[in-house]
């Protein structure tokens, strides 16, 4: 018999319509085949203390929006428990922050196991309307926004057909800086190029939002063809200036490859750049895949530091709050998104200029938030300490 997707309309916690997908397999009650790694569920003893720091239950309130409850979920599903519209939506609610993981005295890493959970659940047909939404939007369009447009239409037509065919090093640009940001591509590109930087003429979406939301078949074909690519051009680095697409790279990619966050590249090229101060106050907001995930904490503040005043937000480095937009919340999510930028700008300091950050999603979602204070990627800075 041929599977069929079934929709059913339902309504999680948050009161929120959304679709549950279900592949029927014409296979009647069926136990999900569930097969996520039990040590790493059973390390998490349920004692509570991450109940203080999820920022997503934080702003919904309900067990199953926390830390705790999550793992909960995923031991009932491993013992064979069918999934629900409430355990979807538990599920898909996480942004993937790691500040549970950060504070969790037993050692348990909750958003790995959130990751194997979806990628269970997409295996046995269990999805969102808003995953299946970007796995398509990924399938058919080779970015996360289904733009048509060419990847590099930031670039004029004589710069593109003399970019270098070979390098050692690659700036890997990303779907927000691509399609919703190209101002900083553009100016990260031009301080770039002075470092023999190319870019790849064919680069797809760097695979973090199928990997952050289970899709990991589809993310491996998107990923070999970048890989391709990467080996046609002959390098060996990669320089991203999204967060999201450092920590793929960089965890998800062969090991072989060096891969270089944007802030690091900078900091190291301090002399080189030439940047003069500035008078001005700034803050700056850690990511969390560039921060909490890969301890990249010191390279952007010296880089701030070197062209003007930093003054910290209230909670920053390994405590640092999520703006709310990863882990394909955003997109399932945006009213919890939302609420969670909301509070991140609560932690900013009186008296700075702007809330400097280095990725673009969290610009976009901090920026989605309002606030009186103008939110920059650290390019700008850096341009503007450079003209
Ligand atoms: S994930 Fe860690 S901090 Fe949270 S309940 Fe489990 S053991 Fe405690
Ligand atoms: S990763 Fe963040 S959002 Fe997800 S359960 Fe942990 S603290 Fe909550």
């Amino acid at each position: 018999m041929k599977n069929e997707v079934k929709n059913e309309e339902v309504k999680n916690e948050t009161g929120r319509a959304e679709k549950l997908n279900k592949k029927e397999t014409g296979e009647k009650s069926k136990k999900l085949p569930f097969e996520v790694d039990r040590r790493s569920v059973y390390k998490c003893v349920q004692c509570g203390t991450c109940r203080s720091v999820c920022p997503v239950f934080d702003v919904v309130g309900w067990e199953s929006a926390n830390t705790r409850g999550r793992m909960l979920i995923i031991k009932s599903l491993i013992e064979g428990r069918p999934p629900s519209e409430d355990v979807l939506s538990s599920l898909a609610s996480c942004t993937t922050c790691g500040i549970c993981a950060a504070k969790c005295p037993a050692g348990a890493n909750p958003p790995e196991v959130v990751e194997a959970a979806r990628a269970q659940l997409v295996k046995c047909g269990v999805t969102t309307d808003a995953q299946e939404k970007l796995r398509s939007a990924v399938a058919t369009s080779g970015n996360s926004f289904g733009e048509t447009r060419s990847r590099l239409h930031w670039l004029s037509d004589s710069e593109r057909s003399t970019l270098p065919e070979k390098s050692d090093y690659v700036y890997f640009v990303g779907c927000f800086d691509s399609y919703r940001y190209p101002e900083f591509a553009k100016k990260t590109f031009e301080v770039l190029q002075h470092f023999g930087v190319t870019l790849l003429p064919d680069e797809q979406c760097c695979s973090s939002p199928l990997l952050r939301t289970g899709f990991r078949e589809d993310a491996e074909k998107i990923m070999e063809h970048n890989l391709e690519q990467i080996r046609n051009v002959g390098a060996h680095t990669l320089i991203t200036g999204c967060a999201g697409c450092y920590t793929t790279l960089k965890n998800n990619y062969p090991e072989e490859l060096r891969v270089i966050s944007l802030p690091e590249f900078l900091a190291e090229h301090l002399e080189e750049l030439n940047l003069k101060r500035l008078d001005l106050s700034v803050t700056y907001h850690d990511p969390c895949h560039l921060g909490r995930h890969n301890k990249v904490y010191d390279a952007p503040r010296k880089v701030i530091q070197a062209i003007c005043n930093l003054k910290e937000m209230k909670n920053i480095k390994e405590n640092s709050r999520c703006c709310g937009g990863g882990g394909g919340v955003r997109i399932g999510y945006p009213d919890i998104s939302l609420e969670l930028a909301r509070n991140r700008l609560d932690d900013v300091p009186e008296g700075v200029d702007y809330i400097v950050t280095s990725c673009p999603l969290c610009v976009r979602n901090l920026r989605d938030a309002g606030g009186n204070i103008e939110i920059i990627d650290i390019i700008e800075l850096v341009a503007m300490a450079m003209q």
